[in-house]
Parts: C-alpha cells; sequence; structure tokens
C-alpha cells in the first residue's frame, strides 16, 4: 500500500491535556508507520456516518473523530457524541495530515486497475473505474472481468459474434438465431442483442447495456428500424436500453427491452445512442408490438 512515511510527530508533537492522547489515532499512526503498511481502514471511517473521513476532520479530547459534515450538523458541540466528554471538538490536523498522503489502491486492482488514490477518493472512482467488473452470462462460466476483458472472452472463448459500433451511426444487424455483442471502439460499455426466431409469430430483438455502473449515470437508447419483405410495411422503434452488470445472468426479457418484427424480416437497422442526463427522467416511446398483418 502507498504509504509515504513523513514521521509520526514531525518535530511538533502537540501536547494535549491528560494523559490519554488520542488511543485510536495513535494505534492508527503506528500502523501506517509500519514497514507492511498495512491499516485497517475502517478507522479511517467517520465514527458518526462511518463514510470515510476526509479533511476537515475534528475529534473530541478522547479522540474520537468525525467528519465535517457530522461536525456540522451536531445539535450539541459541546460534548463528544460517542464518550459524552466535555470540552467540544478540535480539528485533528495530524490525521488530516496522514489522509492527505496516504494512497490506496482501487478496489478493482485485481481486475488490472492501477490507479492509486486517497482513501476518501476511493468511492468516486470507483463510480466510473473502467476495469470494474462484469460477469459472464454463459451458464456455468464463472468469468468476471472489465468489458474490454468480458468482449475478448466472450469472442475468444465462447465464439460469440461482434460488430464494433459508432454511437449515433445506423448499422445493420442480420436477423439469426443467438446472440451477438456489439461495443465501441473502447469497449466500454457493451451491448448485447439476443434474436429468437418464433416463426410465424415473429423475431424477436432483446437488446441489454453491459456496464459495470449499470445504476450511474451512462444511460442508451436504440433506434431500431425493420421492413417486411412481404408487405413492405416498415416499422421503428425507439426504447432505452437496460443496463446490467449480467451478475445474475442473462436477465429475463421485458416489454421495453425489444422489439418483434415479423419472421420475414432478414435484417434490421440499429442506431444507438447516449441519453443526455437531462433527458433521464423523459419516458420514451411507448413499446408497440408488432402484429403481423394477415
Ligand atoms: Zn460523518
Ligand atoms: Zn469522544
Ligand atoms: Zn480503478
Ligand atoms: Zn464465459
Amino acid at each position: 500500500m502507498g504509504v509515504k512515511e513523513r514521521g509520526t510527530g514531525g518535530g511538533k508533537k502537540r501536547k494535549r491535556k491528560g494523559d490519554h492522547p488520542l488511543p485510536k489515532q495513535h494505534e492508527q499512526m503506528k500502523k501506517l508507520a509500519g514497514t507492511n503498511g498495512s491499516i485497517d481502514l475502517e478507522l479511517l471511517d467517520c465514527t458518526i456516518c462511518m463514510n470515510p473521513l476526509r479533511p476537515p476532520i475534528f475529534q473530541c479530547a478522547v479522540g474520537h473523530v468525525i467528519c465535517a459534515s457530522c461536525h456540522d450538523s451536531l445539535p450539541n458541540k459541546d460534548n463528544c457524541h460517542t464518550c459524552k466528554t466535555t470540552g467540544g471538538y478540535n480539528r485533528c490536523v495530524a490525521l488530516e495530515k496522514i489522509l492527505e498522503s496516504f494512497c490506496v489502491p482501487c478496489s478493482n486492482a485485481e481486475y488490472g486497475c492501477a490507479a492509486k488514490m486517497r482513501y476518501h477518493e476511493v468511492e468516486k472512482h470507483g463510480k466510473s473505474c473502467l476495469h470494474a467488473p462484469c460477469s459472464c452470462p454463459e451458464t456455468g462460466c464463472g468469468f468476471t472481468g472489465s468489458t474490454v476483458k468480458l468482449l475478448a472472452h466472450l469472442t475468444g472463448d465462447h465464439k460469440w459474434r461482434s460488430k464494433e459500433i459508432k454511437y449515433n451511426v445506423k448499422f445493420t444487424l442480420q436477423v439469426q438465431e443467438g446472440i451477438r455483442v456489439l461495443h465501441s471502439r473502447d469497449g466500454v460499455p457493451l451491448f448485447l442483442v439476443k434474436f429468437t426466431l418464433s416463426p410465424p409469430l415473429g423475431n424477436v430483438a432483446f437488446f441489454l447495456c453491459v456496464d459495470p455502473h449499470a445504476t450511474a449515470k451512462r444511460k442508451f437508447k436504440c433506434h431500431l428500424g425493420s421492413s417486411c419483405l412481404a408487405t413492405g410495411r416498415q416499422q421503428s422503434l425507439d426504447f432505452q436500453v437496460r443496463s446490467t452488470t449480467l451478475s445474475d445472468g442473462l436477465p429475463p426479457m421485458e416489454d421495453g427491452d425489444c422489439s418483434l418484427f415479423p419472421s420475414s424480416t432478414s435484417s434490421i437497422s440499429v442506431s444507438i445512442m447516449e441519453i443526455e442526463q437531462k433527458h433521464f427522467r423523459q419516458s420514451l416511446l411507448p413499446y408497440v408490438p408488432y402484429v403481423a398483418a394477415r
């Protein structure tokens, strides 16, 4: 763990009242100064909200540390929230300095992320880390990895067909039973399209976005067009593509994820575009299943 030693006192040891100098922080500093650099990271969490501490940090006379936000919202700042000691809270500059100099690896280090960051930045980084894992949806396969590695796995180990796409640019997909992987040049995120051919009822195209940050900021919509060779009838549909990490395998189809079109359709035109955040709540066109003309 990237721990830079700066010495624990820096020549400016602060004398405290009483003989109980911050037992918890003292323990933290001893661990930090150790040669293996290990530390119980929970010790760096606010004792009230349990979120990672970031400067400014406040402590009671005994050494219970809290974050600035909790300090601000305490109705009574004269007594420690934990031990009720009087005297209020003061800044804990020593721990602030440690936190500023202490770097931890990304929680996705095992998936190839080499980023290191301050402890309180871990969560923010994790929400957009390109190495965050998704799962292989093949039954019995336990592969997990970044979308780039998952793409290589799906096409290499499972021989899934893939296609590189550009956002907002129309492309054609041949209608063939099975799953195709669509990916942009950077491979983040992936899209799966599963065709299910059920003549004479029609063919279904089911779209999913494979995104390790499935609940986060990026959302996509799909514009899909088809024309029936037999009747010449054209159909187009816009829908938001559901995002998943595939941690529970391939989810079942839902109305709104898929489009039904006539069995005689041999190809569909597709374009995928990112939805601007300000439009997240705007409803897309309702799903209208195609009913084959008789
Ligand atoms: Zn807090
Ligand atoms: Zn206390
Ligand atoms: Zn990372
Ligand atoms: Zn697999």
